[in-house]
């Protein structure tokens, strides 16, 4: 059974920004609230499960969010909840950060036209220029992509 935080409103007070709380914690909105015409004296409160004859002077069980924000905010849940929703931004935007950095460092000359990769670790720049036979000039993954170093670049472009 669950248990919800309730307060007291009279049949006739019901309206279509409550939600009624059933005797087993079950939760039904309230949709609309008026005197019957079939049941006179009574109120024909519509929900979300269909309508209830209620008794205007009764009292009955409405969920109350006021309370609901008490218990979160007393046990942290909704704080939490908060933070956790900020520190995901945080990621969020380091993370776009970093991708920027990465893209950047990806190129030898960021921003240069040099289409060489940038050596690392993982792609050490420990390979001979296939045009010029100098070593050390390109990375595996220039070699893939089949690049040649920056002189032979440039002279290849300037027509030499
Ligand atoms: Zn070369």
């Amino acid at each position: 059974m669950t248990t919800h935080p309730t307060r007291k409103v009279r049949g006739s007070d019901l309206d279509n920004t409550m939600v009624l709380v059933g005797e087993s914690g079950g939760l039904s909105a309230i949709y609309d609230n008026g005197p019957s015409s079939a049941m006179p004296g009574l109120a024909l409160v519509e929900t979300e499960h269909g309508p209830l004859y209620l008794d205007p002077d009764q009292e009955y069980d409405v969920y109350d969010e006021a309370q609901a924000e008490d218990i979160n905010n007393a046990d942290g849940s909704a704080v939490d909840c908060c933070i956790y929703e900020d520190d995901d931004l945080a990621e969020f935007d380091g993370y776009d950060d970093d991708e920027m950095s990465t893209r950047a460092m990806m190129f030898a000359d960021p921003g240069g036209r040099s289409a060489l990769r940038a050596a690392s670790h993982r792609n050490p720049r420990n390979l001979p220029c296939p045009t010029c036979g100098e070593p050390n000039r390109l990375t595996p993954a220039d070699q893939a992509r089949s690049y040649q170093c920056d002189a032979c670049a440039d002279a290849a472009e300037r027509g030499f």
